[in-house]
């Protein structure tokens, strides 16, 4: 293991000026998307195999593609190709790679990035890509908030030594930065559109320092607590927390039965509407139309309002584990992330209420959103996040290591040992699983009995510690 982790991290910047040729850009690669997709699911109903890379590339050569761009189009597609079959494989229901929304990409060495500090933030000002050996300048707005470490001053990188080639590195002084070309700490780039509105972004890789520290925990997610951990600090300390869903689920449910009594009302005036065309009142169907629509965004803003609150709330429940972890001296933490592969997430909530509340929350639980927020925030700090698969962890009891009953709710409960907290004891399985920590009988018990317990505020936007 190196003593340092390198990790990805996305600026995304929006772009002010000029959409027009961004738009036709686009365009042409759907193109190029299109024909790269079709020949790789013609190849694959043939030879039930995935095409090298090398064939999807001269496919897109010969359609046009300039090399770049069909080197990056080829290698996405089959990312996407690859991704399909992974989740067949596993019996997983999918569907067969589609390219809607797709994105303008740029390779490394075909951007460049401009931006000024403000105080102490970097500022972005302008961005320019090459096109057809031409460079195109954009305008655009953001702030940079992952820069590679860089060396101070103006780098130049040198190619073809006898007909000298100078291609930019980086120009790093007091108040002005670019990116260049050649800057090798950065990644290749998208320019997408969302809402109407387009954005460029690009990654860049950071090394940070690993953390030095002993420390290990487990962590499993659910749908009633959201995150359990179990760990043993760098001193050998233990502990266990859980950070309860209870009151996020309650406000996604409110939400989402506000969302629902308005997509009725919708659907009401859609058949009114159709009445009215059928019977010719030309001015009735018109408003009766205008109401339908109303009341789908109105829908539409009650389901991404609790969207936005779980998110806010996952985010900031992942930092402050993260700065747990950091000041417990935890350098390694293994996942359970079984949960994200459930082909119902209806199994998962299934414990929690009655079939109709079900129904409502059934789109609640984002374990990947979970895992992802978890793993940014733990790696900046130098924390290794390993996925584990989590099955049975669960259903062995930890004290005895025999198989145990899980008989109502969250609870397991061992004939011999006791009653235990579900999601704790598979917390703590999956780092005793993964690792070599071995904990006595009675500190095991006092850790999974009396963990720390978070609960979420959604109106102060905050967690709190509940005892
Ligand atoms: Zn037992």
């Amino acid at each position: 293991m190196g003593r340092e982790v390198e990790v990805l991290r996305s600026n995304i910047l929006r772009i002010i000026e000029d959409e027009s040729f961004l738009e036709e850009l686009r365009r042409e690669f759907k193109k190029y998307f299109d024909t790269a997709n079709s020949f790789v699911k013609q190849y694959y109903r043939v030879n039930r195999r995935l095409p090298m890379q090398m064939n999807v590339y001269w496919v897109l050569r010969k359609s046009g593609a300039p090399s770049t761009t069909a080197n990056e189009v080829s290698k996405k597609v089959l990312e996407s190709w690859k991704g399909y079959i992974e989740l067949k494989k596993y019996g997983y229901k999918t569907r067969v790679p589609e390219f809607k929304n797709t994105p303008i990409i740029l390779h490394n060495e075909q951007y460049r990035v401009y931006a000024v500090r403000e105080r102490d933030k970097w500022i972005a000002e302008k961005i320019e890509f090459s096109l057809n050996r031409k460079w195109v300048s954009l305008r655009v707005r953001g702030k940079l908030r992952w820069v590679p470490e860089l060396k101070e001053g103006l780098v130049f990188y040198m190619r073809r030594l006898k007909y000298p080639i100078i291609e930019l590195r980086h120009c790093l002084v007091d108040n002005y930065l670019i990116l260049g070309e050649k800057c090798f700490n950065k990644n290749r780039a998208e320019i997408f559109r969302r809402n109407g509105k387009w954005y460029f972004a690009f990654s860049v890789s950071l090394k940070i320092p690993r953390l030095k520290g002993k420390g290990i925990a487990g962590v499993d997610i659910g749908a009633r607590n959201l995150v359990a951990l179990c760990g043993v600090s760098d001193s050998g300390e233990s502990f266990s927390v859980l950070f309860k869903s209870g009151t996020l689920r309650s406000y996604w449910l409110k939400c989402e039965k506000l969302a629902r009594r308005r997509n009725r009302i919708a659907h009401q005036y859609f058949w009114e509407a159709v009445k009215c065309a059928e019977s010719g009142d030309k001015e009735r169907e018109k408003e009766c139309f205008s109401k339908y629509r109303l009341f789908l965004r109105k829908t539409g803003r009650f389901r991404k309002k609790a969207k936005e609150v779980r998110k806010k709330a996952v985010n900031s429940m992942c930092r402050l584990i993260a700065e747990f972890f950091a000041s417990k001296g935890i350098s390694i933490v293994y996942i359970g992330n079984s949960v994200c592969y459930c082909v119902s997430r209806e199994d998962l909530v299934k414990e929690i209420t009655s079939k109709p509340t079900r129904e409502l929350l059934r789109n609640f639980f984002a374990p990947r959103q979970i895992i992802d927020s978890l793993r940014r925030h733990c790696e900046v700090k130098g924390i290794q996040v390993i996925e584990v698969g989590e099955k049975g962890t669960s259903s062995i009891c930890p004290v005895c290591g025999q198989r145990i009953q899980r008989p109502y709710r969250g609870l397991v409960v061992c004939e011999k040992c006791g009653q235990f907290n579900a999601d704790l004891v598979a917390a703590y399985n999956i780092m005793k699983f993964n690792s070599s920590v071995e904990l006595n009988d009675k500190e095991l018990k006092r850790l999974l009995n009396n963990p720390k317990t978070y609960i979420y505020l959604v109106k102060e936007q905050k967690w709190i510690p509940k005892n």
